[in-house]
């Protein structure tokens, strides 16, 4: 059967331009079949234009699709009842929706069928168990739930949070748990796939099961980080801790990148008691750009980056470590403040450009949001978003400084470039995602945010760019992986997982064996 998927996979381009042609021609099976199936469903099923052109954008900006018809379940059942009614047909396929922020169409089903996630996102039966015994407190929230909703929700209503984040918010928890979900608080905790029990999940094969680390366990690790590729995920159990009522909110510049990763690998590598709650770090430009220079390191206002402080031998860019602590308002002021400089006092960074502020801990974990509207007032947000996420081994961490950021990059991209250290210790290998193969590696991402063409560059210029970049760690034999991925063969999946390959063609015929999920990935073509 592996065999076969591979084989039929290099047709796949052929198999697509037949499936088309049986689409254009209406010969989706029986299409009164599928169409009298969805009937059946609770929720909603849109043929208009209007929605499914909706369903046909994402966040990347790049790519264009018509799905035939957009899905909003009213629950679990719905999922099955889409999912099996697809099954009836010889070419039809599904995407599970979230929110659509993935860049390069992983979401999206051409000429096919797509299920919006979010239609079960704001569902008030949010469930919080606050324990009060010595195990864990939980929310299970709906895979559509967007992770702002989750906060909220927790902190607000039972003092408590998730342990693990992603850097902005308005992102589905089926839609990161299908990548990894990862932000400063990674080192610590692992990403967001490492902090779930339980999953609700519709697999391919339009069978609804509860799955966990003992319970159908496979199911469980092929989902988490699966791209969408086994299973709908329609509920998930996170775990929750107290949350903290404040954030000290700190950054320090470096001009060295040797100084800037000794110290962020020092800070990731101790324990809580030593350590920050939130770690990053960011690359920006030796100028006074008012986006990708000086100016994008303060905090407020009335903070001013004053260049003096640099010592003369600083290059074309410099670094920002990012780090944060968590405080209760119980907690006295003195004592948080010999704390911090307890932590900072060992660290390398240039005096006179530390910059920091106090801002509550749901505003922390909302702060890109701050962003996301000045950027929608100026029109950047809904520009094209050639965005390139790698994960590259502290081994080659310092090559990849000195020729892509130092050079390709040196004038910036209008947007963050995020650059900060994970441990490999904290990822679960049996989940399905993949990445290096060092203890420490960093987490690179080129979040370009630049006025649409003519104003800024044109995209393929910048989508040119992503190219070379990747083309240049493969040439040099970087230890790293594409995070986020996308390809157009199976060759080049193939070789991003590489002996993780079989694992995930396995788990795919046992969960997906006609590869009906998430047609947008491209990784295997629909049998039947
Ligand atoms: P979609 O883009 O809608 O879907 C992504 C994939 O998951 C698709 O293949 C889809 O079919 C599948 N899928 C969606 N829902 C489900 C489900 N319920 N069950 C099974 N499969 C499903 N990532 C980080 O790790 N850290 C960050 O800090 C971070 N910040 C971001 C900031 C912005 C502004 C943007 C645009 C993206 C960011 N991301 C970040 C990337 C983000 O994790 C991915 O885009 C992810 O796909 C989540 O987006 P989504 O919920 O919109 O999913």
């Amino acid at each position: 059967m592996i065999a076969f998927i591979e084989h039929s996979f290099h047709h796949e381009n052929d198999a697509e331009s037949r499936q088309n042609d049986a689409v254009e021609a209406g010969e989706q099976g029986d299409a009164a079949e599928w169409k009298e199936a969805l009937k059946e469903i609770q929720g909603t099923v849109d043929y208009d234009s209007i929605f499914t052109g909706l369903a046909g954008k994402d966040f990347g900006g790049m790519n264009r699709t018509k799905p035939l018809a957009v899905i909003r379940p009213a629950g679990s059942s719905d999922v099955a009842t889409v999912i099996k009614s697809v099954q009836t047909t010889p070419f039809l396929r599904v995407a599970a929706r979230g929110n659509g922020h993935s860049i390069n169409g992983q979401a999206m089903s051409d000429k096919g069928l797509v299920i919006d996630m979010r239609a079960m996102g704001d569902h008030p039966s949010l469930n919080v168990v606050v324990s009060s015994s010595n195990s864990l407190s939980y929310a299970d929230v709906s895979g559509g739930a967007l992770w702002e909703e989750v906060l909220k929700r927790c902190v607000l209503g039972y003092g408590l949070a998730p342990r693990s984040w992603t850097d902005y918010l308005a992102l589905t928890v089926g839609g990161t748990l299908s990548n990894a979900g990862v932000s400063g608080q990674a080192f610590r905790y692992g990403p967001q796939t490492s902090n779930v029990t339980e999953l609700e999940v519709v697999t391919g094969r339009g069978e609804t099961v509860i799955c966990s680390e003992s319970v159908y366990p496979d199911l469980f690790f092929a989902v988490l980080g699966g791209l969408g590729q086994f299973g709908v995920i329609t509920r998930a159990r996170i775990p929750l801790q107290k949350a903290p009522d404040m954030v000290r909110w700190i950054r320090l510049v470096y001009s060295e990148f040797d100084e800037f990763t000794r110290d962020a690998e020092f800070i990731v590598s101790q324990s809580k008691e030593n350590s920050f709650d939130y770690v990053e770090g960011f690359v920006f430009v030796n100028s006074d750009d008012p986006i990708n220079g000086w100016p994008s390191v303060t905090l407020d206002s009335d903070q001013w980056f004053n260049p003096d402080f640099l010592p003369p031998s600083s290059g074309s860019v410099l670094y920002c470590l990012e780090v944060a602590l968590h405080f209760h308002h119980h907690q006295h002021p003195s004592f948080l403040d010999s704390e911090i400089e307890r932590l900072i006092g060992r660290l390398r960074f240039v005096e006179g450009l530390r910059f920091q502020v106090d801002v509550s801990y749901m505003d922390f974990l909302l702060r890109v949001k701050k962003a996301e509207q000045q950027a929608t007032a100026s029109g950047i947000w809904e520009a094209p978003h050639p965005w390139l996420n790698l994960f590259v081994s502290k081994r080659d961490i310092v090559d990849f400084d000195r020729t892509v950021f130092k050079k390709i990059l040196k004038g910036g991209i209008g947007g963050p470039m995020l650059v900060y250290p994970l441990l490999r210790s904290r990822w679960d290998s049996r989940n399905s995602v993949v990445i290096p193969e060092g203890e420490i590696f960093y987490l690179v991402a080129l979040l370009r945010f630049t006025p649409p063409y003519p104003s800024g560059p044109p995209v393929a210029d910048l989508v040119a760019e992503n190219r070379e970049i990747v083309r240049h760690c493969t040439k040099k034999g970087y230890d790293f992986k594409l995070y986020l991925p996308h390809y157009q063969t199976q060759e080049e999946w193939k070789q991003h997982f590489g002996s993780q390959w079989p694992r995930f063609v396995e788990r795919k015929v046992m969960f997906d064996p006609m590869a009906i999920l998430a047609p947008g990935q491209k990784i295997f073509p629909r049998t039947h």
